[in-house]
C-alpha cells in the first residue's frame, strides 16, 4: 500500500522553496500521494527518502517496457478503472503468433504481409507490434532460428513462448537485443525462468493455474528481485478470462494488491476457432484492462478495427488531440499561393491539410491555437474570433511569405469576417466553404 501524504511531508525537506510548482512541501505531498504529481518534481528529496516514497509515487500497476526499436511498447502503468476518471496512458499490444517450427518462406511472407498493416490516422500511425513464437517441439535450435530471423529482419517486438528454459535460453543469445518478453513462469519452471530473466534483464509472463496461483508466483517472482513482470491467470474461457482482467486490474487500484499490479497478457487465439472471433474477444480485452492481446493472425480487416478502438480508447478524453499553431506548407508554396486559416484541433487539421493537398494548389495553412477546439466549437467559445484570428495573422509572419493579402476563413467561421478586417485593414478576407470536401473546387476555382 502506499504512504499517506502526511507519512510522504515527513519525508521531504519542509523548505517550501516551491521549485516543484506547487508552494509547499505538504501540498506536494498530498499530490504526490494522490498521483497528482512525480517525485522527480523536487530535487532536494534525500536518496533514502527517495527510496523510501518510491513505493508511494510508484504507479499501482507498474509500467512494463518492452521490446527494442519504432516498436518499442510499454503496457501497465495505469491508475484508473475508467477512462472518463482520467485517461489509459499505455495502449494494449497486439501480437501474432507463429509456430517454432514455421517454414523459412511463410514466416517471409507472413512478416512482410504483416509489416504492410500500417494505417495513417490523426497524424499517427497504427500498426501491431509484436509477434509471438511459439515452441512445438522442444527443439532449440528451431526455435532460435525462428526468432532470430523476426528480430533481425523485422521491426516486429517478440514473445517468446515455452515453458521450457533451456529452449528459451537457446534465443537468447540470437535475439536478446530486442528485449524479449519470456512467457512463462509456471510453478515447475519458476526459478529458472526468474533468473533467466533476471540475469538478461528482459520481462517475464507468469501463467498461473488460477488467482491464488498467480498471486503465490507474483509474490516469489517479485522476492527474487524481478520487477517487470505480466500475468496470465491461465482462464481461456471468454466470461473468466473478462472476469479476471477485472479481478486483478480493481485488485490492484482498489486494494492496493501488489501482487497483481502488474499489466496482463490474454490470448484470444487460444479462446476461439477463427479470426473473427478471436476479433471480438481482442475488443472486448482492449476495453477491459488486458496489456498484451495475442491473435493467431493480422488481416486488415479485423486488425484495421481493434487500432481503431485502441486509438479511441487510450486518447485522454480531456485533452482534444491538437497540432502546433503555426504555418504549415502542403505541397511547395510559393509567395503567390492561397493562405488559409483554420483551428489546431488535430482532425480538422488532417481533414483540411488532407482535402488542400487532393486540390494540387500548393497553399499556406495557418493552424491558431484554440485549445484543440474545432471550428464551429472554437467560435462559439470565442477562441476563434475575428480579433484574435486577426492578431494571429499579423504575428504569424505569414505576411513575409506571400506578396497578397488574401485569406481564406472557414466557411463556418463566415460571421468573424468583419472584426478579422478591422484588425487586419491591408487584408481581404474570403469567405471559404463550409465543408471541408469543397475546398478543392474552391481553390482551383481561385487559381484559375
Ligand atoms: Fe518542498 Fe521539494 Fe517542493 Fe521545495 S521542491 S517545496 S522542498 S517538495
Amino acid at each position: 500500500m502506499g504512504l499517506t501524504g502526511i507519512q510522504i511531508f515527513k519525508l521531504l525537506p519542509k523548505t517550501n522553496c516551491g521549485e516543484c510548482g506547487v508552494p509547499t512541501c505538504l501540498a506536494f505531498a498530498m499530490n504526490l500521494a494522490s498521483g497528482k504529481a512525480e517525485l522527480d518534481t523536487c530535487p532536494y528529496v534525500s536518496d533514502e527518502a527517495r527510496e523510501k516514497l518510491a513505493e508511494a509515487s510508484a504507479p499501482p500497476i507498474r509500467p512494463v517496457a518492452i521490446g527494442a526499436g519504432v516498436r518499442a511498447l510499454k503496457v501497465g502503468g495505469e491508475t484508473v478503472m475508467f477512462r472518463h476518471e482520467k485517461t489509459f496512458y499505455n495502449p494494449t499490444a497486439f501480437a501474432a503468433e507463429v509456430a517454432s517450427d514455421i517454414k523459412t518462406d511463410t514466416l517471409e511472407r507472413k512478416l512482410r504481409e504483416w509489416n504492410a498493416l500500417q494505417y495513417e490516422r490523426v497524424g499517427l500511425n497504427l500498426r501491431p507490434e509484436m509477434v509471438a513464437v511459439r515452441d512445438v517441439n522442444g527443439k532449440g535450435s528451431t526455435f532460435a532460428a525462428t526468432a532470430k530471423k523476426i528480430a533481425e529482419e523485422s521491426e516486429f517486438n517478440l514473445i517468446l513462448m515455452s515453458e521450457d528454459a533451456n529452449v528459451i535460453k537457446a534465443v537468447v543469445d540470437a535475439c536478446g537485443f530486442k528485449k524479449p518478453l519470456l512467457y512463462a513462469a509456471t510453478p515447475e519452471n519458476a526459478q529458472e525462468m526468474g533468473n533467466l530473466a533476471k540475469e538478461n534483464g528482459f520481462p517475464l509472463a507468469i501463467k498461473a493455474n488460477g488467482m491464488e496461483e498467480l498471486v503465490a508466483l507474483s509474490d516469489k517472482l517479485t522476492s527474487m528481485g524481478l520487477k517487470d513482470l505480466l500475468l496470465d491467470p491461465g482462464s481461456r474461457e471468454p466470461k473468466q478470462v473478462l472476469e479476471d482482467q477485472v479481478i486483478i486490474r480493481r485488485a490492484a487500484l482498489k486494494a492496493g494488491n501488489r501482487s497483481l499490479g502488474f499489466p496482463t497478457i490474454a490470448f484470444p487465439c487460444e479462446m476461439a476457432g477463427n479470426l473473427d472471433v478471436e476479433t471480438i474477444i481482442a475488443a472486448m480485452l482492449i476495453s477491459k484492462y488486458t496489456g498484451i492481446v495475442v491473435l493467431s493472425d493480422f488481416k486488415g480487416e479485423s486488425l484495421f478495427p481493434l487500432l481503431l478502438e485502441r486509438l479511441n480508447l487510450f486518447t485522454d478524453p480531456q485533452r482534444p488531440m491538437t497540432v502546433t499553431q503555426g504555418i504549415y506548407e502542403i505541397g511547395s508554396p510559393n509567395e503567390h499561393s492561397p493562405v488559409l486559416v483554420t483551428t489546431n484541433f488535430s482532425l480538422t487539421y488532417f481533414i483540411v491539410s488532407g482535402e488542400i493537398e487532393g486540390s494540387r494548389v500548393p497553399s499556406w495553412l495557418l493552424i491558431m491555437d484554440t485549445e484543440g477546439l474545432s471550428v464551429m466549437t472554437a467560435w462559439a467559445a470565442g477562441k476563434f474570433a475575428g480579433d484574435a484570428v486577426g492578431s494571429f495573422v499579423k504575428k504569424c509572419g505569414i505576411a513575409d511569405k506571400v506578396k497578397h493579402k488574401k485569406i481564406i476563413i472557414p466557411g463556418y467561421a463566415a460571421s468573424i469576417s468583419g472584426d478579422m478586417e478591422e484588425e487586419l485593414p491591408e487584408w481581404e478576407v474570403m469567405i471559404g466553404p463550409r465543408d471541408a470536401s469543397l475546398i478543392p473546387k474552391f481553390l482551383r476555382d481561385m487559381a484559375a
